[in-house]
């Protein structure tokens, strides 16, 4: 899973925390952005880094358009 800042590609770390609104800390990116206690859902994540907010579905990089998985792995073709 690539996960880092769509802003200044900034990877958290695993002991990285993120403060809901109810006071309570926790990696936010163990709960895709849902506070454990209290439920909230954060749509919005900011970056403990460069302290700009993105759309959390910003943060994951793991699905590369087509082009460049076939660019990445060309098929072989059997001649
Ligand atoms: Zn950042
Ligand atoms: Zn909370």
């Amino acid at each position: 899973m690539e996960i880092y800042c769509p802003k200044c590609h900034w990877d958290p770390p695993a002991e990285a925390r993120w403060s809901c609104s109810c006071g309570h800390a926790w990696n936010t990116f163990e709960t895709q952005g849902r506070c454990p206690n209290c439920g909230k859902v954060w749509r919005q994540t900011q970056c403990l880094a460069c302290h700009r907010w993105s759309p959390h579905h910003d943060w994951y990089h793991d699905l590369p358009p087509v082009e460049a998985l076939l660019e990445q792995h060309p098929a072989t073709v059997e001649s």
